[in-house]
C-alpha cells in the first residue's frame, strides 16, 4: 500500500509582532516548520533558507537514505546561514529551528533542532514526537522544574540547539507510518501558549485539516498570540 500525505498549513504573524519569522512547507511527502532566530530581518532569512534547502527533498533525495538526506539538507542550510552571517555582520547570530518529516514508503524520517514541535495523533492518542532543545526542557529532564513550571518560566524561549552556523548536528530518527495517522508540526507560538489538551481536542474533533489549522491559530490568538504561529497538519492516507 502506498501512503500519501494531505496537508494544510497556516503561518500567522500573531497579534503582537509585525513580521513573521516562521516558515513552513507542506507537501505530499515532506512537512517542515522553521522558526527564525535573530530579529528582523535575519530570523526570516534564516527560516527561509532552512525551508528552501529542505523543499527539494519532496521530489527526490538523490538516492540517499531519507535520514541522511534530511541531515545533509540541514547541514547545507547551516552552511548557508553561516556564510550569510559572515557576509552581513548585522545578521550575526541569525539562525532557525527546524523540524521536518519526510515520508518514504511506510516510514517517516525526522530531523529536529530547536523548539518547534512534531506531534502524532494515532488511535485518538496524541504523542509528542520531538523533544525541545531548550534550557527549561533540560531542567525538566533533571527534575529541577515540573513541565508546568517550565511552561511559564521566563527563559522558556531559550533554545540550546538551532541551525545557527555552528557545527551542531540535529537529531534524526525514523518511525513507522500508518494510514489514518494525523501529524502536526508547529512553532512555539502555538505550543507555548495553547494547552496540549486543546490541541488534541482540535486535532480529534475537526476532520477537515484546514478548519483544524484555523482553529489552532484561533486558540493561539485567544491566548494573546505574542509570537508568530505556524501549524502544518497532515493526514496520511493510502494513495488512490
Ligand atoms: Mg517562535
Amino acid at each position: 500500500m502506498t501512503l500519501i500525505l494531505h496537508a494544510a498549513m497556516i503561518s500567522d504573524p500573531g497579534l503582537v509582532r509585525t513580521n513573521n519569522e516562521d516558515a513552513a512547507y507542506a507537501g505530499d511527502r515532506l512537512l517542515a516548520v522553521a522558526d527564525g532566530i535573530g530579529g528582523q530581518p535575519s530570523g526570516e532569512v534564516a527560516s527561509d533558507i532552512a525551508i528552501s534547502t529542505l523543499a527539494p527533498l519532496e521530489r527526490s533525495t538523490g538516492g540517499q537514505e531519507p535520514v541522511a538526506a534530511l541531515r545533509g539538507a540541514v547541514e547545507v542550510a547551516n552552511r548557508r546561514i553561516r556564510e550569510m552571517a559572515q557576509s552581513h555582520p548585522e545578521s550575526e547570530g541569525m539562525g532557525t529551528t527546524v523540524t521536518a518529516l519526510l515520508l518514504t514508503g511506510d516510514e517517516f524520517a525526522v530531523v529536529h533542532a530547536g523548539d518547534s514541535r512534531g506531534y502524532l495523533l494515532r488511535d485518538g492518542a496524541l504523542h509528542q514526537l520531538t523533544r525541545d532543545d531548550t534550557f527549561v526542557q533540560e531542567l525538566v529532564d533533571r527534575g529541577v522544574l515540573t513541565p508546568e513550571e517550565a511552561r511559564y518560566h521566563p527563559q522558556r524561549s531559550l533554545v540550546t540547539r538551532a541551525v545557527q552556523g555552528a557545527e551542531v548536528p540535529p537529531d534524526t530518527w525514523t518511525f513507522p507510518a500508518r494510514a489514518g495517522d494525523r501529524l502536526l508540526l508547529c512553532s512555539d507560538g502555538l505550543s507555548d501558549y495553547v494547552e496540549e489538551s486543546l490541541v488534541r481536542q482540535a486535532l480529534t474533533g475537526l476532520a477537515d485539516r484546514y478548519e483544524c489549522a484555523e482553529q489552532l491559530v484561533k486558540l493561539a490568538h485567544q491566548a494573546g498570540a505574542p509570537d508568530n504561529v505556524t501549524v502544518v497538519i497532515a493526514d496520511l492516507t493510502p494513495s488512490t
